[in-house]
C-alpha cells in the first residue's frame, strides 16, 4: 500500500485495456477528470451500486430509498451553504501556470514530515529488533520529537487559518515552508483565492441571474428537502434513514488522479435521522456498520483506517473518514458525519416550511438530528479494482494478471467456452449459456486458444470458467475452472447453474 505510482499507472492502463475505464470523449483526446466506463467497468460499478443498496435498504426495515432530481431549486444552496461556503482554497504557480489547492500543499507537506517519523520507526525497528519499544521510541527519540513538533506546527497554521479564511496567511505559510511547484520548481507563486466548487447552467430561455441553476454537488440535499414527504408517505418513525446514489458534479481544482477525483462523480448516501441527543450512539453505530460493510467486500482490514477530521465542516459536531489504502498512499473513501440539525433548520428557515417530526413517545415535536454516511462509488470502484490488480508468476514460467475481485462483485460471473470452435460444441455451449445467463451474467466466446481465453477472463476477473469438450458431448459433463487456484473440475452440467449461484452468493 505504499505510493506507488507505478503500479498505480499499471491499473489505469489496465482499466483502458480490458474495457473498465476510459477517458470521457477520448477521440476529441479527452475531457480533464471526467471518465467513462466500459463495458465491464458498468458491471462492476452496479455490483458495488447494488450491494451498497441492499445492506442499507433492504436490509434495514426503517431505511428507504429515494432518487431525487440533480437540479434543484437554487435557494437549496443557499441554505445548504454551498453558495457562500463550498470553496476550495486556489494558488497559481506563475512560471508552470499549473493550478493547486494551497491547503493540499501544505497537507502533502506535513504527510513528508509524517514519512520521515514512519521511516525513523522502521530504521529503528530493524536495528534493535525484538527489544524495540516503539511508544517510548516514538516518546523520546530527538530527530521524531522535531518532526512531530514541526508537523504539529504547521497543521495547527493551516487549520486556523482555513477556519479563519485567512488567506494571505495561508499563503505566508506556503512561502515560509519553501514549498515548491511540482512542475517549474520555482516558489513564484499568486496570491491564494477562494474557488467555488459548484457548477452553475440556465434553466429555461431567461438570460438574467434569476435562472441560474446548479448541477447538484452533493445528493443530500435531495434527501433534505424531502424529509417531510418521506416521512409522511412513508409513515416513518424515528430513528429512519433515506438512502440514495446518483451522480455529483464539482469542479475540482486539482483533478489528476483517475477516478478518484473527478469532476462528475457518483455518491451513495444515506442520511439518517435521529432525536436529538441521540446523535453520538448513532453515529458510532454507523461508524462500524460501513467498516463492516467495506470488509464484506473481502478486502483486509488493514487497506482501511479511520481518520477523524480535525476541521469540522460548518455543520458537523463530529466527523470521521474511512480511508482506503490506494497505491496512491492512504486517502478519503467515505465521510461519516454527524450533521446535528443544520440543513433541516436551515431549509426551515430559507422555505418558512415546518420540517419538524412530532415525536409520539417523548409528546414533543423537534427538528431530527442527522447522521450521514456518504460515499463515492468511483472510489470504492478505484478501491477494489486496484486491491485485485495482481500480477502472478506461474509454475510453469509464465505471468498472467488476475483481478481478484469477489465473486459477487465480479462483472462477469462465469464464462462459457466450447474447447473448439467444432464438432458441434460451439452449439452444446450456446445451449448451457443459454440456459445460465437468466441466472447471472455470463459470457460466451470460441475464438483464440482456450488458454488464451482464460488470461482474458483472469484479466477482468471472471471467477469461474465453464469449458465445453468432447466428453460433453458423451456424458454431460463440463470442467468448471476457478479463477485464482486455476483448479479445475469436472461436473454434470444440470450442476453448473447452482454450483455458481452457491459460490458467487454474498456470503460466501
Ligand atoms: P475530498 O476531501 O477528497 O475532496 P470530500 O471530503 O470533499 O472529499 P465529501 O464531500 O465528504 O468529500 O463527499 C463524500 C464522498 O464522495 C467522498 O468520501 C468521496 O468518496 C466522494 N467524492 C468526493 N469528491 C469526489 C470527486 N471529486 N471524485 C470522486 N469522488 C468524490
Amino acid at each position: 500500500m505504499a505510493n506507488n505510482e507505478e503500479l498505480f499507472k499499471k491499473i489505469i492502463a489496465h482499466a483502458k485495456e480490458y474495457g473498465f475505464v476510459f477517458p470521457s470523449s477520448e477521440i476529441y483526446d479527452g475531457l480533464a477528470a471526467v471518465y467513462d466506463y466500459g463495458q465491464y467497468g458498468v458491471e462492476l460499478k452496479n455490483n458495488i451500486r447494488e450491494y451498497w443498496w441492499k445492506s442499507m435498504v433492504q436490509h434495514h426495515e426503517n431505511i428507504v430509498g429515494l432518487d431525487s432530481a440533480i437540479f434543484m431549486h437554487p435557494t437549496v444552496w443557499k441554505a445548504s451553504g454551498h453558495v457562500d461556503a463550498f470553496n476550495d482554497p486556489m494558488i497559481d504557480n506563475k512560471d508552470s501556470k499549473k493550478r493547486y489547492r494551497a491547503d493540499v500543499l501544505v497537507e502533502d507537506y506535513i504527510a513528508k514530515l509524517d514519512d520521515k517519523i514512519s521511516r525513523e520507526v522502521d530504521k529503528a525497528s530493524r536495528r534493535f529488533g525484538d527489544a524495540f519499544d516503539r511508544e517510548m521510541f516514538l516518546q523520546t527519540n530527538p530527530r521524531v520529537i522535531e518532526y512531530r513538533n514541526e508537523s504539529e506546527k504547521i497543521r495547527s497554521r493551516l487549520y486556523s487559518s482555513l477556519a479563519n479564511n485567512e488567506l494571505a496567511e495561508l499563503r505566508a505559510l506556503i512561502e515560509e515552508l519553501g514549498i515548491t511547484c511540482p512542475i517549474s520548481g520555482t516558489r513564484n507563486w499568486t496570491d491564494v483565492r477562494q474557488f467555488n466548487l459548484m457548477f452553475s447552467t440556465q434553466m429555461g430561455s431567461l438570460g438574467d441571474g434569476a435562472g441560474t441553476v446548479y448541477l447538484r454537488p452533493e445528493t443530500a440535499q435531495g434527501i433534505f428537502v424531502n424529509y417531510l414527504n418521506v416521512q409522511k408517505t412513508g409513515r416513518m418513525k424515528i430513528p429512519f434513514g433515506i438512502a440514495q446514489t446518483g451522480k455529483a458534479f464539482r469542479n475540482e481544482i486539482v483533478a489528476r488522479q483517475f477516478v478518484f477525483r473527478m469532476r462528475e462523480f457518483e455518491q451513495m448516501e444515506l442520511q439518517f435521522f435521529v432525536r436529538p441527543g441521540d446523535e453520538k450512539r448513532w453515529f458510532e453505530y454507523w461508524k462500524e456498520e460501513r467498516m463492516k460493510w467495506h470488509l464484506g467486500m473481502g478486502i483486509p482490514e488493514h487497506y482501511y483506517r479511520f481518520h477523524e477530521h480535525e476541521k469540522l465542516a460548518h455543520y458537523a459536531n463530529a466527523a470521521f473518514d474511512i480511508e482506503f489504502g490506494f497505491p496512491i498512499g492512504y486517502k478519503e473513501l467515505e465521510g461519516i458525519h454527524s450533521r446535528t440539525d443544520f440543513d433541516l433548520t436551515s431549509h426551515q428557515k430559507f422555505s418558512g416550511r415546518k420540517i419538524q417530526y412530532f415525536d409520539p413517545e417523548l409528546n414533543v415535536s423537534y427538528v431530527p438530528y442527522v447522521v450521514e454516511t456518504s460515499i463515492g462509488l468511483d472510489r470504492t470502484f478505484m478501491a477494489v479494482l486496484s486491491y485485485a490488480y495482481t500480477e502472478e508468476k506461474l509454475d510453469d514460467g509464465s505471468e498472467r494478471v488476475v483481478l481478484k475481485i469477489m465473486p459477487f462483485l465480479a462483472p462477469i460471473k462465469a464464462a462459457v467456452l466450447p474447447l473448439i470452435k467444432k464438432d458441434g460444441l460451439p452449439e452444446k455451449a450456446m445451449e448451457i449459456f443459454d440456459r445460465l445467463k437468466f441466472e447471472y451474467m455470463c459470457f460466451y466466446e470460441e475464438k483464440d486458444s482456450i488458454g488464451r481465453r482464460y488470461r482474458r477472463q483472469d484479466a477482468i476477473g471472471t471467477p469461474y470458467c465453464i469449458t465445453i469438450d468432447h466428453q460433453t458431448l458423451e456424458d454431460q459433463t463440463v470442467t468448471i475452472r476457478e479463477r485464482d487456484t486455476m483448479i479445475q473440475e469436472r461436473v454434470h452440467t444440470d450442476r453448473i447453474s447452482g454450483i455458481i449461484a452457491e459460490k458467487i452468493a454474498k456470503r460466501n
